[in-house]
Order: C-alpha cells, then sequence, then structure tokens
C-alpha cells in the first residue's frame, strides 16, 4: 500500500512536553522490572489512503482515545516490533540492528494488510525517542531501554476489510533482566493441543494476533510450571516450529546448532539471525532444517542432543531445563539438565558482551542514538 508519495518525516518534538523529575527517575531506574513504567514520550504518525505517512511527532505518554468502532478492536489488524537501547561504559546509547526492525515491520505490515512505514521514518522515529528520553536508559548489567513500535487500523468502522486510515507509534522504558537468573534453566510446555499460526497463515509476521492465539496454551503450560510454550506446525504437530514469542535451538553433543528454518510459520527472530552468525564465528556448526519431536526426543534421550534454548530480544537467551508434554494422561519430560548448557552460554555471553559494548562488533549491528 501507500498511495500517495510521503516525505520523510521528522517526528519534531511538540513543545512544552513534561519529564519526570530526576530524583523519581532514579528511583525507577534502580528496580525497573521489565517496563513497569513507560518514559516520559511516544513517538506518533498517522496514515491514510489519501495522505500516506503524516503528521509525525514526539508527544508525552498519553492514553489513546479512540473509538469503539476502531477497525483493529475488532479485526486485529495490528502488528508490533521490540528492540533494545544500551548504554555502553563510556556512558553512550546504543541500539541493536534497528534496520532489520524496520524491514520487518514493514514485511508484517505487507502480511496484515496494514500501511508500510518507509525503513527510514522507523529509524528517525526509534533514534528521536531515545535521544529525547535518554536519562530513561539504565546502565548497569543486563539493563536496557525497551522500544515497542507497533501500527494499528484505526478507522472506524465495521465492515470487513483492510482500513484506510492507521497509526504508528513506539513507546519504551526502563527493562531489567527478563528472567531473574540467566544462568538456570527454564521449562517449557510441549503444546500439540494448540497452534499459534497454520501454513500460509501469519506466523512470519509480528503481530497481536498470533499472540492471542498462543495465550490459553501459555496458561496450559503454567499449570504444569512452565513460562513459555513450544509450538508444533499445525498439520501434523510432529515438527517443532518456536515458541509463542522467541526461537528455539537445540545442540548436538558434537557442537552443532539445529534450528528449523523460518520460511512461512515461523518468525525471523533477529537474535536468531545473530546466533547463527556468532555460532559460526566460534566454529559451532548450524545446521537449520527441519526439527522432528521425534528425533528431538530420541536424540536428546541418546545423549546426542544436549542443550536447548530459545532467543529473542526480550529475554536474549534462555537455557531450556525440561520440555514437558502430554502423552494421553500423563505429563512426561525431556531434561536437558538444571543448569544451562556449555554452548548456551558462549553464545549467549557473545551475544550481550556486542550489545553492551564489552566485545568488538565484527558485524556491524550497533548503531550509536544520533541526533537528527
Ligand atoms: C519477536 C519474536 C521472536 C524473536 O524475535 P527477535 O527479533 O529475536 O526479538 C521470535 N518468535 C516470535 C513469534 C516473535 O514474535
Amino acid at each position: 500500500m501507500g498511495y500517495a508519495i510521503s516525505m520523510p518525516l521528522a517526528f519534531d518534538l511538540v513543545p512544552g512536553t513534561k519529564r519526570t523529575p530526576a530524583e523519581q527517575l532514579t528511583t525507577i531506574l534502580e528496580e525497573p522490572g521489565f517496563v513497569k513504567h513507560f518514559s516520559d514520550h511516544m513517538a506518533v504518525a498517522s496514515w491514510t489512503e489519501a495522505e500516506g505517512w503524516h503528521d509525525s511527532r514526539i508527544e508525552n505518554y498519553h492514553t489513546l482515545q479512540m473509538p469503539p468502532g476502531a477497525a483493529v478492536l475488532h479485526y486485529a489488524q495490528e502488528i508490533f516490533e521490540g528492540l533494545k537501547a544500551y548504554r555502553h561504559e563510556d556512558g553512550n546509547v546504543w541500539l541493536f540492528r534497528p534496520e532489520m526492525n524496520a524491514r520487518r515491520l514493514r514485511a508484517s505490515a505487507e502480511r496484515l494488510s496494514l500501511p508500510q512505514l518507509p525503513e527510514e521514518d522507523f529509524l528517525t522515529s526509534v533514534h528521536r525517542l531515545v535521544r529525547i528520553d535518554e536519562a530513561w536508559v539504565p546502565s548497569g548489567e543486563e539493563m536496557s531501554y525497551y522500544l515497542r513500535p507497533f501500527v494499528f487500523a484505526d478507522e472506524e468502522f465495521i465492515g470487513v476489510r483492510s482500513a484506510t486510515s492507521a497509526s504508528y507509534m513506539v513507546i519504551g522504558g526502563a527493562a531489567g533482566p527478563y528472567l531473574s537468573d540467566a544462568l538456570t534453566a527454564v521449562d517449557i510446555w510441549l503444546t500439540t493441543d494448540y497452534s499459534r499460526t497454520g501454513e500460509a497463515g501469519t506466523g512470519a509476521a509480528k503481530c497481536g494476533g498470533n499472540y492471542a492465539s498462543s495465550l490459553l496454551a501459555q496458561r496450559d503450560g503454567a499449570i504444569h510450571g512452565c513460562s513459555q510454550v513450544l509450538f508444533t506446525d499445525a498439520a501434523t504437530h510432529e515438527w517443532i516450529e518456536e515458541l509463542g514469542g522467541m526461537n528455539f535451538f537445540a545442540v548436538t553433543d558434537q557442537g552443532t546448532l539445529i534450528t528449523p528454518p523460518t520460511s512461512g510459520t515461523i518468525l525471523e527472530g533477529i537474535t536468531r539471525d545473530s546466533i547463527l552468525a556468532l555460532a559460526s564465528d566460534h566454529g559451532y556448526g548450524v545446521d537449520v532444517r527441519p526439527l522432528s519431536v521425534e528425533e528431538l526426543m530420541t536424540r536428546t534421550q541418546a545423549g546426542e542432543m544436549v542443550e536447548a534454548f530459545a532467543c529473542g530480544t526480550a529475554a536474549v537467551v534462555s537455557g531450556i531445563g525440561n520440555i514437558k508434554y502430554r502423552q494421553g494422561d500423563q505429563v512426561l519430560e525431556l531434561n536437558f539438565g538444571q543448569k544451562v548448557g556449555e554452548v548456551t552460554r558462549t553464545l549467549r555471553q557473545a551475544l550481550v558482551d556486542i550489545q553492551w559494548g564489552r566485545a568488538e562488533d565484527t558485524h556491524g549491528w550497533m548503531h550509536p542514538v544520533k541526533e537528527l
């Protein structure tokens, strides 16, 4: 889409916005949780079929006013992104591969029949917001500023078709580690009862609808002490796909990483892509191919698959301890050990060292936050 030619968006700061007093901000940043408090500002731009993208600005973070008839509330025409800004030892703030988020937001927009925001405008919005709310970027181990860009259909109508108006927004806030302890493995629930997406569906798009469809399975998992769900393919439930919001990897006793290809039903994680590159740098094998539940089970029980982990921007890399699943009336476990495995730890460390500026960024992934 994009019927009108849009000028580059400036995302200028609206005059007279308010800021959280320094003392109060210090308290928030001491224990930020995972974005419990949103920062002072938000980036906004509007789109209509007639005008294209327009009216960009940075204004105070505020409650939205929307008509109850807005399309997103009924047909879930919505997409989002997630990325982080990191404060390095020298005080400077950096973004990790933001151009990948810009590109993926466009791909998601295409699938959800939403307008595509030019990548340049996406980058302007995140650089500007981080710059303006830079005081909100915490320093310290595993601390970051999490950004949540999103697009939704805001046209007021109840008929079913692609909306002719949409909003783009970026909000953000300080984030501590997603998991309290990066070295303890988490248990996950393997579901063959529910699917988050199907062939030719929206699995490869980052859209709220995929998350909504994953929540019942997540509740099922929570009953069994699992925080996340590992989904299988919708057609046969024989192939491993990914978690509700993270990509899946298994590691063999030969130090080879196996992860399913992202074609179609699996989201192209930027962390996944980065881990694949770092694995090659570290001399690990990488095998991107379909992985069956059967192979995962038999080879893990035979001691040939020794680690499993999930990865995504929020939690970075989470080692998997047990994969629990239902078989008849029983709940069985595939055990990878309570401690995060060595390959998982090595790759996690390599990635966070680049993100927080402690290791050389040989891939050119880090972008300093600019005055735009
Ligand atoms: C966001 C997301 C991921 C992880 O992507 P990153 O770019 O690494 O954060 C993986 N799977 C799904 C379904 C996601 O929505």
